[in-house]
Protein backbone atom coordinates (compact mmCIF):
# COMPACT_ATOMS: atom_id res chain seq x y z
CA UNK A 1 0.00 0.00 0.00
CA UNK A 2 1.15 2.93 -1.34
CA UNK A 3 -0.64 6.34 -0.56
CA UNK A 4 -0.18 9.81 -0.88
CA UNK A 5 -2.62 12.35 0.46
CA UNK A 6 -3.09 15.72 -0.58
CA UNK A 7 -5.50 18.97 -1.65
CA UNK A 8 -6.74 20.59 -4.26
CA UNK A 9 -5.57 23.94 -4.48
CA UNK A 10 -3.13 25.94 -1.68
CA UNK A 11 -3.50 25.04 1.96
CA UNK A 12 -5.62 27.36 3.57
CA UNK A 13 -3.27 27.79 6.47
CA UNK A 14 -0.39 28.76 4.10
CA UNK A 15 0.98 32.30 3.89
CA UNK A 16 -0.59 33.85 1.17
CA UNK A 17 -1.60 32.78 -2.06
CA UNK A 18 1.74 31.99 -3.38
CA UNK A 19 2.20 28.24 -5.03
CA UNK A 20 5.55 27.93 -3.61
CA UNK A 21 4.45 28.47 -0.19
CA UNK A 22 1.61 26.23 -0.87
CA UNK A 23 3.95 23.33 -1.37
CA UNK A 24 6.13 24.15 1.52
CA UNK A 25 3.45 24.36 3.69
CA UNK A 26 1.79 20.74 2.61
CA UNK A 27 5.42 19.48 3.37
CA UNK A 28 5.31 21.22 6.84
CA UNK A 29 1.58 19.67 7.76
CA UNK A 30 3.02 16.27 6.54
CA UNK A 31 1.11 15.80 3.23
CA UNK A 32 2.85 14.48 0.25
CA UNK A 33 0.17 16.16 -2.78
CA UNK A 34 -0.52 19.10 -4.36
CA UNK A 35 -3.12 19.14 -7.24
CA UNK A 36 -2.75 23.01 -9.04
CA UNK A 37 -5.84 24.34 -10.15
CA UNK A 38 -5.94 25.83 -13.51
CA UNK A 39 -9.52 25.67 -13.34
CA UNK A 40 -10.26 29.36 -14.16
CA UNK A 41 -7.12 30.37 -15.98
CA UNK A 42 -3.16 29.12 -16.29
CA UNK A 43 -1.84 31.28 -13.88
CA UNK A 44 1.82 30.10 -14.10
CA UNK A 45 3.91 30.38 -16.91
CA UNK A 46 6.69 28.03 -18.49
CA UNK A 47 9.42 29.58 -16.38
CA UNK A 48 7.46 29.71 -13.35
CA UNK A 49 5.88 25.96 -13.38
CA UNK A 50 9.78 25.12 -13.51
CA UNK A 51 10.41 26.35 -10.45
CA UNK A 52 6.92 25.08 -8.94
CA UNK A 53 8.06 21.42 -10.12
CA UNK A 54 11.65 21.85 -8.59
CA UNK A 55 10.32 22.81 -5.13
CA UNK A 56 8.17 19.97 -5.20
CA UNK A 57 10.53 17.42 -6.37
CA UNK A 58 13.16 18.67 -4.13
CA UNK A 59 10.75 18.07 -1.28
CA UNK A 60 9.17 15.24 -2.77
CA UNK A 61 5.65 16.73 -2.85
CA UNK A 62 3.73 15.39 -5.83
CA UNK A 63 1.94 17.74 -8.13
CA UNK A 64 -0.68 17.14 -10.48
CA UNK A 65 -3.22 19.88 -11.88
CA UNK A 66 -6.68 20.46 -13.26
CA UNK A 67 -7.69 21.95 -16.63
CA UNK A 68 -10.32 24.53 -16.75
CA UNK A 69 -13.84 24.33 -15.96
CA UNK A 70 -14.44 25.99 -18.81
CA UNK A 71 -14.18 23.26 -21.49
CA UNK A 72 -16.46 21.48 -23.03
CA UNK A 73 -15.48 18.76 -25.87
CA UNK A 74 -18.70 17.77 -27.07
CA UNK A 75 -20.30 21.37 -27.16
CA UNK A 76 -22.68 22.15 -30.23
CA UNK A 77 -20.35 25.13 -31.08
CA UNK A 78 -17.08 24.65 -33.85
CA UNK A 79 -15.00 27.76 -31.92
CA UNK A 80 -16.48 25.98 -27.93
CA UNK A 81 -14.76 22.71 -28.87
CA UNK A 82 -11.67 24.20 -30.67
CA UNK A 83 -11.33 26.59 -27.75
CA UNK A 84 -10.92 23.58 -25.34
CA UNK A 85 -8.40 21.58 -27.18
CA UNK A 86 -6.66 24.89 -27.39
CA UNK A 87 -7.00 25.26 -23.45
CA UNK A 88 -6.13 21.89 -23.03
CA UNK A 89 -2.69 22.12 -25.11
CA UNK A 90 -1.95 24.95 -23.06
CA UNK A 91 -2.72 23.28 -19.87
CA UNK A 92 -0.30 20.34 -21.34
CA UNK A 93 2.65 22.49 -21.47
CA UNK A 94 2.73 24.01 -18.13
CA UNK A 95 1.49 20.45 -16.72
CA UNK A 96 5.30 19.08 -18.27
CA UNK A 97 6.82 21.93 -16.96
CA UNK A 98 5.69 21.44 -13.59
CA UNK A 99 6.36 17.54 -13.67
CA UNK A 100 2.96 16.26 -13.41
CA UNK A 101 2.12 12.82 -14.35
CA UNK A 102 -1.54 14.12 -15.21
CA UNK A 103 -3.62 16.44 -15.91
CA UNK A 104 -7.30 16.59 -15.22
CA UNK A 105 -10.30 17.11 -17.01
CA UNK A 106 -13.76 17.49 -16.93
CA UNK A 107 -14.32 16.12 -20.64
CA UNK A 108 -17.82 18.14 -21.26
CA UNK A 109 -21.40 18.09 -21.45
CA UNK A 110 -24.03 15.75 -23.64
CA UNK A 111 -24.57 18.87 -25.11
CA UNK A 112 -28.37 17.71 -26.43
CA UNK A 113 -26.22 15.08 -28.10
CA UNK A 114 -26.99 11.00 -27.90
CA UNK A 115 -24.35 10.01 -25.09
CA UNK A 116 -22.59 7.77 -27.85
CA UNK A 117 -22.30 10.91 -30.09
CA UNK A 118 -20.92 12.95 -27.38
CA UNK A 119 -18.78 10.10 -26.48
CA UNK A 120 -17.67 9.92 -30.12
CA UNK A 121 -16.58 13.52 -29.86
CA UNK A 122 -14.48 13.52 -27.02
CA UNK A 123 -12.63 10.63 -27.63
CA UNK A 124 -11.57 12.58 -31.42
CA UNK A 125 -11.06 15.51 -29.62
CA UNK A 126 -8.47 14.13 -26.99
CA UNK A 127 -6.68 12.37 -30.18
CA UNK A 128 -6.60 16.11 -31.82
CA UNK A 129 -5.24 17.51 -28.37
CA UNK A 130 -2.24 15.00 -28.24
CA UNK A 131 -1.54 15.35 -32.29
CA UNK A 132 -1.32 18.95 -31.56
CA UNK A 133 0.75 18.29 -28.72
CA UNK A 134 2.10 14.68 -28.32
CA UNK A 135 3.10 14.75 -24.50
CA UNK A 136 3.61 12.07 -22.15
CA UNK A 137 1.01 13.88 -19.27
CA UNK A 138 -1.80 11.64 -18.83
CA UNK A 139 -5.36 12.90 -19.38
CA UNK A 140 -7.34 12.40 -16.50
CA UNK A 141 -10.82 11.80 -17.16
CA UNK A 142 -12.65 12.72 -14.43
CA UNK A 143 -16.34 10.80 -12.76
CA UNK A 144 -18.50 14.04 -13.29
CA UNK A 145 -21.53 14.26 -10.55
CA UNK A 146 -24.37 15.89 -12.58
CA UNK A 147 -26.71 14.04 -14.89
CA UNK A 148 -25.62 16.41 -18.06
CA UNK A 149 -22.17 15.90 -17.77
CA UNK A 150 -20.32 13.43 -19.85
CA UNK A 151 -18.68 11.05 -17.06
CA UNK A 152 -20.73 8.43 -15.23
CA UNK A 153 -18.11 5.48 -14.36
CA UNK A 154 -18.69 3.18 -17.13
CA UNK A 155 -18.43 6.16 -19.43
CA UNK A 156 -15.15 6.92 -17.83
CA UNK A 157 -13.71 2.68 -17.82
CA UNK A 158 -15.30 2.55 -21.87
CA UNK A 159 -12.69 6.18 -22.71
CA UNK A 160 -10.02 4.88 -20.90
CA UNK A 161 -9.93 1.50 -23.16
CA UNK A 162 -10.65 3.35 -25.97
CA UNK A 163 -7.65 5.97 -25.88
CA UNK A 164 -4.17 5.25 -25.07
CA UNK A 165 -3.16 8.46 -22.81
CA UNK A 166 -6.88 8.84 -20.77
CA UNK A 167 -7.08 7.49 -17.34
CA UNK A 168 -9.74 7.40 -15.03
CA UNK A 169 -10.04 9.97 -12.22
CA UNK A 170 -12.04 8.67 -9.52
CA UNK A 171 -13.96 11.04 -7.55
CA UNK A 172 -16.62 9.26 -5.46
CA UNK A 173 -18.65 12.69 -4.10
CA UNK A 174 -19.38 12.64 -7.71
CA UNK A 175 -20.21 8.93 -8.32
CA UNK A 176 -22.18 9.34 -5.07
CA UNK A 177 -24.36 12.11 -6.35
CA UNK A 178 -25.07 10.98 -9.75
CA UNK A 179 -25.85 7.41 -8.44
CA UNK A 180 -28.39 9.25 -6.13
CA UNK A 181 -26.30 8.73 -3.14
CA UNK A 182 -25.17 5.28 -4.20
CA UNK A 183 -21.95 4.88 -2.19
CA UNK A 184 -23.51 3.69 0.37
CA UNK A 185 -20.35 0.46 2.54
CA UNK A 186 -17.21 -0.47 1.71
CA UNK A 187 -17.95 -2.65 -1.04
CA UNK A 188 -19.22 0.16 -2.92
CA UNK A 189 -15.48 1.92 -2.79
CA UNK A 190 -14.05 -2.15 -3.60
CA UNK A 191 -16.41 -2.79 -6.49
CA UNK A 192 -14.91 0.82 -8.40
CA UNK A 193 -11.71 -0.26 -7.03
CA UNK A 194 -11.62 -3.62 -8.33
CA UNK A 195 -13.26 -2.98 -11.70
CA UNK A 196 -10.85 -0.51 -13.07
CA UNK A 197 -8.04 -2.94 -11.43
CA UNK A 198 -9.49 -5.77 -13.50
CA UNK A 199 -10.83 -3.65 -16.36
CA UNK A 200 -7.82 -1.27 -16.86
CA UNK A 201 -5.07 -2.91 -15.23
CA UNK A 202 -4.58 -0.42 -13.40
CA UNK A 203 -1.82 -0.27 -10.83
CA UNK A 204 -2.66 3.36 -8.77
CA UNK A 205 -5.69 4.95 -8.66
CA UNK A 206 -6.14 9.22 -8.69
CA UNK A 207 -8.93 10.03 -6.56
CA UNK A 208 -10.98 13.08 -5.47
CA UNK A 209 -12.22 13.29 -1.98
CA UNK A 210 -15.41 15.15 -0.70
CA UNK A 211 -18.77 14.82 0.63
CA UNK A 212 -21.18 16.48 -1.26
CA UNK A 213 -24.34 18.03 -1.01
CA UNK A 214 -26.84 16.61 -3.73
CA UNK A 215 -30.46 15.67 -5.02
CA UNK A 216 -32.25 14.11 -7.84
CA UNK A 217 -29.02 12.97 -9.10
CA UNK A 218 -26.53 15.77 -9.30
CA UNK A 219 -23.91 17.09 -6.83
CA UNK A 220 -25.00 20.56 -5.29
CA UNK A 221 -21.93 21.83 -3.33
CA UNK A 222 -18.99 20.33 -1.58
CA UNK A 223 -19.21 19.45 2.02
CA UNK A 224 -16.93 18.52 4.89
CA UNK A 225 -16.08 14.42 5.59
CA UNK A 226 -18.15 15.14 9.03
CA UNK A 227 -21.05 15.07 6.75
CA UNK A 228 -20.45 11.44 6.05
CA UNK A 229 -22.65 11.48 2.66
CA UNK A 230 -20.69 9.40 1.08
CA UNK A 231 -18.52 7.94 3.94
CA UNK A 232 -14.90 8.03 3.00
CA UNK A 233 -14.02 6.25 6.55
CA UNK A 234 -15.63 3.39 4.50
CA UNK A 235 -12.64 4.34 1.59
CA UNK A 236 -9.63 4.34 4.23
CA UNK A 237 -10.76 0.57 5.15
CA UNK A 238 -11.06 -0.44 1.09
CA UNK A 239 -7.88 1.06 0.62
CA UNK A 240 -6.52 -0.45 3.72
CA UNK A 241 -7.49 -4.10 3.52
CA UNK A 242 -6.51 -4.36 0.29
CA UNK A 243 -3.32 -2.92 0.03
CA UNK A 244 -4.52 -0.38 -2.72
CA UNK A 245 -1.80 2.12 -4.04
CA UNK A 246 -3.29 5.85 -4.42
CA UNK A 247 -2.93 9.51 -4.67
CA UNK A 248 -6.14 10.97 -2.63
CA UNK A 249 -6.74 14.21 -3.12
CA UNK A 250 -8.90 16.20 -0.69
CA UNK A 251 -11.46 18.81 -1.75
CA UNK A 252 -13.65 18.64 0.72
CA UNK A 253 -14.35 23.10 1.97
CA UNK A 254 -11.60 21.97 5.22
CA UNK A 255 -8.88 20.87 2.71
CA UNK A 256 -5.45 20.35 4.67
CA UNK A 257 -7.75 19.54 7.98
CA UNK A 258 -9.93 16.75 6.26
CA UNK A 259 -6.85 15.76 4.51
CA UNK A 260 -5.29 14.97 7.97
CA UNK A 261 -8.34 13.04 9.29
CA UNK A 262 -8.50 10.76 6.42
CA UNK A 263 -4.78 9.71 6.85
CA UNK A 264 -5.39 9.13 10.27
CA UNK A 265 -8.06 7.05 9.70
CA UNK A 266 -5.62 4.64 6.96
ZN1 LIG B 1 -12.63 18.18 -11.04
Amino acid sequence: MDVNIGISGIPASSKGHDTLEGIRRIKELGLGLMEIQFVRNIYLNLDSAKDVGSLAKKLRVELTCHASYYINLASVRDEVQKASIGRLVDTLKIAEALGSRLMVVHAGFYSQRPKDEAFSLIKANIDEVYRQYPSKVMFGAETMGKQKSFGSTDEIVSLCKACDNVCPVIDFGHIHARTFGGIKDKEDYTSVFERLENELDLKRFHIHMSCMRHANGNEISHLPLSAKDPDFRFMADSIRENGYSCSVVCESPLLEHDALLFKSWL
